[in-house]
């Protein structure tokens, strides 16, 4: 397989590959890559579909030297924490991909990436696009990934109230950690999309996101979309601001040893757990009746889900950060924070 064309790639190798180990492609409805279009099965009474795509771009969200392993895991982890934060079930994916060549050593390693976590969670790879690009241009890898959700039980980003808990799932500031050359981190190449608590939240939260690109900017999102459901009463209310606990944040493994060694001071710590991206992670909100249900499931899943605060009517979206006295962190501190989230341009 040293020297293959497109077609063999497809043929031979990826429509092989994909089907493996998915009762997808058992199923009398179903049909996956080969023809014009793959044909999905009709999703069970009372769903709807929940639809996202992510892409990959060398030299901006990869490096090329990146074991093809954990980048073809990626595309799609990236992609099902997507459906974890809006509480849906994996269905099936496509994948676009613009390759300089076809290298058959290095898609192989990507597609065992790929479709491992596909069998993991039962989303079969079901078509896609290949295409050649000019040998200086970066390669690109684009997944759209298909769910399903109970009409009118997706976890939304508009779905905040006054009053609610601000939970967060995991713990963070590992893969900020790693990229700023410290160490490798697990997380930063292999992460763990949050799929089966999305779905587990379902009728427990109000409104969820996943934390792709750190949990201050994320947070403004989650506050931004709901506050336009805000009803002033006449105060002038008409947003909502989250009061969050500096010292409740729940700080990665490699992130604690960093600061118990000595290495790295527990206020930068908490900044990079803060703004930090790349943690596919689920922050939520959720009424305060939730609290023990939320803390059953934690025990249930065996992941942390960690509360960091609560949701209160203000004049302009807000995230305000209060030690244990309640005190607001310093200014300077807090400017840190709302500069630290990822920009894309
Ligand atoms: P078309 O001319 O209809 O675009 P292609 O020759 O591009 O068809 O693709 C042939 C089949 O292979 C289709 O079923 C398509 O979905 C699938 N395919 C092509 N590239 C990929 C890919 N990167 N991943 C998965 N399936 C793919
Ligand atoms: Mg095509």
């Amino acid at each position: 397989m040293a020297s293959i064309g497109e077609f063999d790639f497809i043929d031979q190798f990826l429509k092989a590959q994909a089907s493996l180990g998915q009762p997808f492609y058992r199923h009398p409805d179903a049909l996956g890559i080969g023809d014009d279009c793959a044909l999905i099965p009709a999703l069970a009474e009372g769903e709807q579909f929940a639809v996202s795509t992510d892409m990959l771009v060398e030299g901006r969200h990869y490096y090329p030297d990146v074991d093809p392993k954990s980048l073809g895991h990626k595309v799609l982890a990236v992609n099902l924490s997507d459906l974890a934060a809006m509480g849906a079930r994996p269905v099936a994916f496509t994948l676009a991909a613009a390759l300089r060549s076809i290298d058959a050593p290095w898609l192989t390693a990507f597609l065992e990436g790929l479709l491992s976590l596909a069998r993991e969670a039962q989303c079969p790879l079901v078509g896609g696009d290949t295409t050649g690009i000019p040998k200086g241009a970066p390669q690109v890898f684009s997944v759209t990934v298909m769910g399903a959700v109970p009409i009118g039980h997706a976890l939304r980003r508009d779905g905040v109230q006054p009053g609610d808990d601000l939970w967060v799932s995991g713990s963070l500031g590992g893969p900020a950690y790693g990229l700023s050359g410290h160490m490798p981190i697990q997380k930063l190449s292999w992460p763990a999309p949050r799929v089966v608590l999305g779905q587990r939240l379902r009728g427990i939260a109000h409104a969820a996101i996943d934390i792709s690109d750190g949990l201050q900017s994320e947070l403004m999102h989650l506050l931004k979309s709901s506050s336009s459901l805000v009803s002033s009463h006449g105060k002038g209310l008409t947003a909502l601001a989250a009061d969050l606990q500096w010292e409740d944040i729940a700080l990665a493994p490699e992130l604690a040893q960093a600061v118990a060694n000595g290495r790295l001071s527990l206020q930068d710590a908490r900044v990079l757990a803060a703004t930090g991206g790349d943690e596919y992670e689920i922050l939520f909100s959720a009424s305060i009746q939730q609290r023990s249900l939320i803390r059953d499931l934690s025990h249930q899943l065996g992941l942390a889900l960690t509360r960091i605060g609560t949701v209160a009517p203000a004049k302009v979206s807000a995230v305000v950060w209060r030690d244990k006295a309640g005190q607001c962190i310093d200014p300077s501190l807090s400017a840190r924070l709302s500069h630290g989230g990822f920009q894309h341009f």
